[in-house]
């Protein structure tokens, strides 16, 4: 298989476009889907960079030192699991050395006491509820407190388009609201704005990219994943292309125009009574896990 834009040898076919590129050109498409969103909403400052040690996370700090204007702060969060944190913390560290950054790590356990598993424990809780309630709150939180103009996560195409699946299979339409590749923050109520870099390139491209350029990233599962539901819809939202080369993208674009539908909501917002940070109840869902 050859380059649709020289004859050197294909790594890769991108459905949508219709085209196969080669390691040099494809380079050149991925970051310029990043470029999409970084220039249509004049995205530049620092950036707090949401580092989780998987392929997705890597690729986009990667991919973010090519843009001038961006002060990239990257951070990890050890969640406290056994025998998975510890390593993903170790190549979130090796990356960000290889990138010449330097990396924050903020630890659950230090600070609270207790990891994931045991705060999922001793609240009944699914492991994955509970982690995503803590990583929400502490990558604000850290955001926040090192005053970035942004917050970015490695959320792709697939990623957003299972989550909105996900949103309407549970008929949550009210989560419909956050389908943007930036979202404004609210310094009165402490959110930081949101940015994904990865908003408009799917899975296998973000796996692509890490490879050729030689990322470090962990391939290993979260030993709390078995049985999370999502994971399976995703496998399924992949397959979505072979029906229909522009499935997700189209798809993507459906969400974002039932959420401009959808009423805006943030009156609900109010401060937590604890930590002050935004909560839609008197306490906050992260300071109710902590109590
Ligand atoms: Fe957290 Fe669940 Fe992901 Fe494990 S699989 S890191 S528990 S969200
Ligand atoms: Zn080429
Ligand atoms: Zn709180």
């Amino acid at each position: 298989m050859r380059c649709s834009n020289c004859s050197s040898e294909a790594v890769i076919t991108v459905r949508w476009k219709g085209k196969s590129y080669c390691e040099r050109h494809f380079r050149n498409y991925f970051l310029g889907q990043i470029r999409k969103v970084l220039d249509k909403y004049g995205v530049k400052g620092e950036i707090a960079v949401a580092l989780s040690g998987g392929k997705d996370s890597a690729a986009m700090l990667e991919a973010l030192t090519h843009f001038r204007d961006l002060e990239l702060m990257p951070f990890y969060i050890d969640l406290g699991i056994e025998g998975y944190s510890e390593e993903l913390r170790k190549i979130s560290k090796e990356l960000t050395k290889k990138l010449g950054l330097e990396l924050d790590v903020i630890e659950l356990k230090r600070e609270y006491g207790k990891g994931v598993p045991e705060i999922s424990k001793r609240k009944r809780s699914a492991p994955c509820s509970v982690c995503g309630t803590v990583k929400r709150y502490l990558m604000n939180r850290y955001a926040h407190e090192i005053s970035a103009d942004y917050l970015a996560t490695g959320h792709n195409l697939s990623d957003m388009v299972t989550f909105a699946l996900n949103n309407l299979i549970n008929a949550q339409l009210s989560y419909l609201r956050a389908m943007r590749p930036v979202l404004p923050g609210n310094p009165e109520f402490r959110l930081v704005a949101r940015l994904r870099p990865l908003y408009f390139l799917r899975d296998y491209e973000t796996l692509v990219y890490a490879i050729i350029n030689n990322i470090p990233f962990s391939e290993n599962k979260c030993p709390l994943s078995s049985g999370a539901p999502t994971l399976k819809l995703k496998s399924w939202v992949m397959k979505l292309e072979d029906y229909s080369p522009k499935a997700l993208l189209n798809l993507l674009k459906s969400f974002e125009r039932i959420e401009e539908r959808l009423e805006r909501e943030e009156e609900g917002l109010r401060h937590c009574e604890i930590c002050g940070y935004a909560t839609s109840t008197r306490i906050c869902k992260f300071c109710r896990l902590v109590r």
